[in-house]
């Protein structure tokens, strides 16, 4: 398009994160007038600071046979065949440009003694691809993008709207036109239009309540894009990260990831013996003391060929087998060991700490235990969403000018998303693929006048918005926000998480059912409308929680086999793996709304693999 069109045009990016900077600071570059939005006090606190391990790209700089069909290889596998080909492949493709953008701008990745950049393994590969910065990639990634995105602030074609939530998106004539955002400091609703909206805004993994996310995290944005007609692609696929801090009380309302980086240098065990799993939990003896050959390093024994570096999904399973048969090391019976005594004697103690330190520091702040001197304790938790809004290859969703990126979309991970491959997705999209790509839709808006708030889909969408409101502050109950979250969480866990059946998701369909009712009944949203109120703010994002949660169960119950993470006991093999169903479940689930308590549509998007065979997953030889 001539760039003097471009000025032309407006585009509303909500969502600050590396994908939703990322793509404002590049459309603002290429000379579009971008409106920039997000939910904290500065875009620069978006809950991709969170990320740890590391980005992936194809750059074979160890010289270890890496190649861009190999990363699309490693992540269509790694994704147990449920990921559109073409959109991996243009992924790995783009991922080497990251790599050259990022270390432009000055990300301070790490470095081997020559200059290189250095790299780590993550898991579901055989290969080192993995870029990072210590244990603070997101951060130092987000920092990047950032500057990127105040450099077009200055500028002039980017405005920037901190503490400000999309509500609602407004759709005129079919097309994505605006959204209804409160300002989150004055409490006013606001009305922003644009020629095109771009959603991202994360995943939804705090369906759960608790989750390795940002409190902050939610899949408000998404849902009600679907509620006003953009398809929502396999809600059921969450990610269940093995290295998360056990769970320790009914009050915790977060999780700590420890990073899968980890897992290049610590192994995985549980005693051998149940009599060593009574001492431990007695406090009778230290792991330290239980000799080697009484140890089981359950992944190295079931999975020789990848080890503790097999795919997250296939580690979460086999820590709760563990658990399952009574191993578990803590007292709750929930946990096994992540041992760094073998690492530190091989490489040394500075070796880790260059490696891992940070994560050491933090993981002994959080438990008081060092891992210097003992394992870790970890055990699986949510830690990120594969489903998501439905997008085309151009990442458009199925409301023409709305597109979704990062998180937020479902395109590229499957049933199970490789380490590192979120961020490298997130800067894609954002940096160099929806830049160009909504070029196409927008070629043919330049002509049309800016859209004016005041007409009648802005008023009846804001109108909306308010009755939203009002309804929840005239409930007047006696539950938190947070109490009915947390028995949401329990319901999600116990029937859509790491194992689920046919029984337990009906059961989990009627009590989300009953808890949303009880929910209108009996919440006390505190404080009012008009002042910085976080209870609202929560409020409004468990409603929808509430009917993603409810999507969720009911897309894992159509999908009548395991792959991935979505494990269904159904479907197994006589060793316990995820038995997929390629020829009934080969496609990508995408829902419908078909309005209030009304069962939505499925339409089925048919997965077609020309450039990879199709076979089991192996992780074993
Ligand atoms: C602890 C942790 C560690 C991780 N480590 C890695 C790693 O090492 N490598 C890797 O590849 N991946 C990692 N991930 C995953 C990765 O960090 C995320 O998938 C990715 O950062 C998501 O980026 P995003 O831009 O899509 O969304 P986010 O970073 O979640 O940003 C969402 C943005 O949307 C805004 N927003 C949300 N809702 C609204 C609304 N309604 N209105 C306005 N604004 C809104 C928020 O304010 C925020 O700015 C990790 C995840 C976690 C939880």
């Amino acid at each position: 398009m001539n760039p003097n069109n471009k000025r032309k045009l407006d585009i509303i990016v909500v969502g600050t994160g590396l994908g939703g900077a990322s793509a404002a600071a590049s459309l603002g570059e290429l000379g579009y007038n971008v409106k920039v939005f997000c939910i904290s006090d500065s875009p620069r606190r978006a809950h991709s600071i969170a990320a740890q391990g590391g980005i992936n790209a194809a750059k074979n700089y160890q010289n270890d046979n890496d190649s861009v069909y190999r990363l699309f290889y490693d992540t269509i596998k790694g994704g147990d065949y449920r990921a559109r080909e073409a959109n991996v492949y243009r992924l790995a493709e783009v991922s080497s440009a990251i790599i050259d953008q990022c270390v432009a701008q000055g990300i301070p990745f790490a470095r081997e003694y020559g200059g290189y950049l250095a790299n780590r393994s993550f898991g579901g590969v055989q290969v080192s691809r993995t870029f990072y910065a210590r244990g603070q990639t997101g951060q130092q990634l987000l920092l990047g993008a950032y500057a990127a995105l105040n450099r077009q602030i200055a500028a002039g074609t980017v405005k920037s709207y901190p503490r400000h939530e999309m509500l609602d998106l407004v759709v005129v004539n079919g097309e994505a036109k605006g959204i209804i955002a409160r300002n989150l400091v004055t409490s006013q609703l606001e009305r922003f239009s644009a020629h095109a909206v771009i959603i991202a805004t994360g995943g939804y993994g705090n369906t759960y309540f608790l989750s390795t996310n940002a409190m902050n995290s939610n899949g408000s944005a998404a849902w009600q894009c679907y509620k006003k007609g953009a398809y929502f692609a396999n809600p059921c696929f969450a990610q269940i990260h093995p290295t998360c801090i056990p769970v320790h009380g009914d009050q915790q309302c977060k999780l700590t990831l420890m990073s899968e980086s980890l897992r290049n240098d610590g192994r995985i065990w549980v005693p051998k013996k149940l009599e060593d799993v009574e001492k431990l939990r007695k406090h009778e003896i230290k792991a330290s003391q239980i000799p080697e050959e009484d140890r089981d390093y359950y992944l190295e024994r079931r999975y020789p060929a990848f080890g503790n570096l097999v795919p997250r999904d296939v580690a979460s399973r086999a820590a709760k087998e563990r658990c399952d048969a009574g191993f578990g090391v803590n007292e709750t019976g929930k946990a096994v060991f992540l041992d760094f005594r073998e690492a530190i004697e091989r490489l040394g103690h500075q070796k880790v700490a260059e490696r891992y330190g940070n994560l050491f520091d933090m993981y002994e702040k959080i438990t008081a235990s060092s891992p210097w001197e003992e394992p870790m304790m970890i055990y699986p938790a949510i830690h990120y969403t594969m489903g998501g809004i439905w997008v085309d290859y151009d990442l458009q969703t199925t409301i023409p000018g709305l597109y979704a990126i990062g998180e937020a979309n479902f395109s590229d991970h499957g049933g199970n998303r490789l380490g590192a491959s979120a961020l490298m997705q997130g800067l894609a999209d954002g940096y160099f693929i929806v830049p160009i790509t909504i070029g196409d839709y927008l070629s043919k808006k330049f002509a049309e006048p800016r859209t004016d708030t005041s007409i009648k889909e802005f008023t009846v969408a804001e109108k909306a918005v308010q009755a939203r409101i009002d309804r929840l502050f005239a409930i007047n109950g006696t539950k938190t926000v947070d109490s009915i979250h947390k028995e949401l969480g329990h319901i999600m866990w116990e029937y859509v998480g790491m194992a689920r059946d046919a029984e337990g998701l009906k059961t989990a369909i009627k009590l989300i059912k009953e808890l949303k009712e009880d929910f209108y009944k009996n919440v006390k949203v505190s404080g009012n409308q008009f002042e910085f109120n976080q209870e609202l703010e929560k409020a409004l994002r468990l409603e929808d929680f509430f009917e993603i949660g409810e999507l969720m169960a009911r897309d894992a119950l159509n999908r009548n086999e395991s792959c991935g993470g979505h494990f269904r006991t159904e479907s197994q093999t006589e060793e316990g793996e995820a038995k997929r169903d390629d020829a009934n479940f080969m496609y990508v689930a995408a829902w419908e709304y078909k309005g209030e308590d009304q069962e939505p549509e499925l339409h089925k998007e048919p997965l077609k693999y020309e450039f990879i065979e199709v076979k089991t997953r192996n992780y074993k030889d």
